[in-house]
């Protein structure tokens, strides 16, 4: 049985962090709370059409880097889970402890080292 509680005070700590991130180019879909979308910077009356083109990139920006944030914080939320459901720290490919080394490095990890790629 793998002591959890640094992991889990890290994964509580990364959540937040995440959260806050997410927060800063995105919201949460009011229809699916486990979902987060990009939002455009609003738009003022002011806006010509060379500042509407910057606000399009920078939508564009916010959807890629929400994009990551967003497989990170399902990874960060998927590890509090197996941690609650008593399963931390076990590769989901061949069932075997996951190396203390490689929690340290990712309190996240879903594979031992042998399993990374998948
Ligand atoms: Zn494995």
């Amino acid at each position: 049985m793998i002591e959890t509680t640094t992991y889990r005070a890290r994964l509580d700590e990364e959540k937040a962090t995440l959260e806050n991130e997410l927060q800063s180019v995105g919201r949460r879909n009011p229809t699916n709370p486990n979902d987060w979308e990009a939002v455009p910077q609003e738009v003022g009356q002011e806006a010509d059409p060379n500042d509407r083109a910057d606000l399009i990139t920078h939508f564009e920006d916010n959807t890629a880097i929400l994009k990551d944030l967003e497989i990170r914080y399902n990874d960060v939320l998927a590890a509090l889970a197996r941690i609650d459901a008593g399963t931390y720290g076990v590769c989901e490919v061949s069932g075997e402890d996951i190396e203390e080394e490689r929690l340290n490095a990712d309190p996240a990890a879903r594979t031992c080292k042998a399993h990374l790629s998948t």
